[in-house]
């Protein structure tokens, strides 16, 4: 039997912090405030001053961040149901379902093969008459952000909105952290994420105070200050206390959990030399590596050959947005990056509670040893 290296383990995740955990628990439970109240409030002041901007406001999860956004948007005549938002092609459904969702029409970009990012040289054509906002996605905890991008945004007026479910704690070479780079940032604390609640939880980040009230009403069913009158036809999307205690014992950890990943990365990175693999680029900002991708065109075999050898993988995402039977709407766009990404990418253990460094070159030489 060759030695097991696990995909993930979130036991194993939470076991460091499972004492703190169950005190944090204990808390909620004697506070008697389940809904909203301090636990909620304190980790979105912790959250704010992390990510550097005036508010954070607690959801109930990642997509509602994003399609409350959207919404809220929308509420505050920033943008009109039918909009469009230019959003990555190549990226987890959630993002492009939030557009859906907040009655905005998604128009996917292509990805750019060396980042797996937006293309932002593809912005240009992608603009129509009634392109409002864009949605950039840090995807893999890559940000996703340039001079490029910012430009383009403020020359045509468009608003941006920041998926960075997979990106916490990432940030640019500037130091300016995802979350902060554009007119709100939407995380999710789901727990495989690089912080991870015990169930869902979700946050939007930004400096605007209008959208900062109007998420807080949209979140609690569309009220306003007085209790039983509604301005807004809301949604129940309130971040649960407990989750927000769980988070709070977790989120100090950020830098030195994601710092964990970019260890194991880095020799990822290094030792992984076979010619019909490609390594991630690191890219020039703080990566956090919520995913370790490496591309090659012989994926399916790589994957049978890893998991010969012991190595769980996954795939992130083996069906783009633009290929799901929900999506016939987007079929149409030509977006050969990200099609071609889906068969090629293939996701190594990356959790530094999982992954030792040593695992890590277990791995990177199992994968030298590959051939076709
Ligand atoms: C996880 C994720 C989401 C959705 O977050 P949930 O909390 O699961 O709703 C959205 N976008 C991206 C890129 C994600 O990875």
């Amino acid at each position: 039997m060759p030695k097991h290296y696990p995909f993930l383990d979130l036991g194993k995740v939470n076991a460091p912090y499972a004492e703190e955990l169950k005190q944090a628990c204990s808390r909620v439970v004697d506070s008697g405030r389940y809904i909203g109240g301090p636990e909620v409030e304190a980790l979105e002041r912790e959250l704010a001053a992390m990510v550097g901007t005036r508010h954070a406001v607690g959801v109930a999860s990642g997509l509602d961040a994003l399609s409350l956004t959207l919404s809220a948007w929308i509420r505050l005549g920033r943008l009109a149901p039918g909009d469009e938002v230019l959003v990555p092609a190549n990226t987890y459904f959630a993002s492009v379902l939030a557009i859906s969702l907040a009655g905005l029409t998604p128009v996917p970009v292509d990805a750019d093969a060396t980042t797996h990012n937006l293309d932002t040289e593809l912005l240009d054509a992608a603009l129509t008459g009634r392109t409002r906002a864009i949605m950039t996605v840090h995807l893999y905890g890559r940000p996703a952000f340039d001079t490029r991008l910012e430009e383009f945004a403020s020359t045509h007026g468009l608003l941006v909105i920041e998926d960075a479910a997979q990106a916490i704690g990432a940030a640019m070479a500037d130091r300016r952290r995802c979350g902060a780079l554009g007119h709100a940032g939407c995380f999710s604390f789901y727990p495989t994420k690089n912080i991870g609640a015990l169930g869902d939880a979700g946050a939007v980040t930004t400096d605007d105070d209008a959208l900062a009230d109007m998420l807080r009403s949209l979140r609690n069913y569309g009220s306003g200050d007085k209790a039983y009158y509604f301005d807004h036809l809301g949604a129940n999307s309130r971040l649960d206390p407990i989750q927000a205690a769980m988070i709070r014992v977790k989120l100090p950890h950020t830098d030195r959990e994601n710092d964990g990943r970019r260890a194991i990365a880095a020799i990822y990175n290094r030792e992984i030399t076979n010619p019909l693999v490609s390594t991630p680029d690191p890219g020039p900002d703080r990566h956090v590596y919520h995913q370790y991708v490496v591309t090659t065109e012989h994926r399916d075999a790589l994957r049978r050959h890893l998991l010969d050898n012991g190595v769980e993988t996954l795939v992130h995402y083996p069906c783009p947005p633009h290929m799901q039977k929900c999506y016939s709407s987007l079929a149409g766009y030509y977006l050969p990056v990200a099609t071609q990404l889906a068969s090629r990418v293939l996701s190594l253990p990356i959790s530094p509670a999982c992954t030792t460094t040593a695992d890590a070159r277990d791995i990177a030489a199992i994968i030298n040893k590959f051939t076709i």
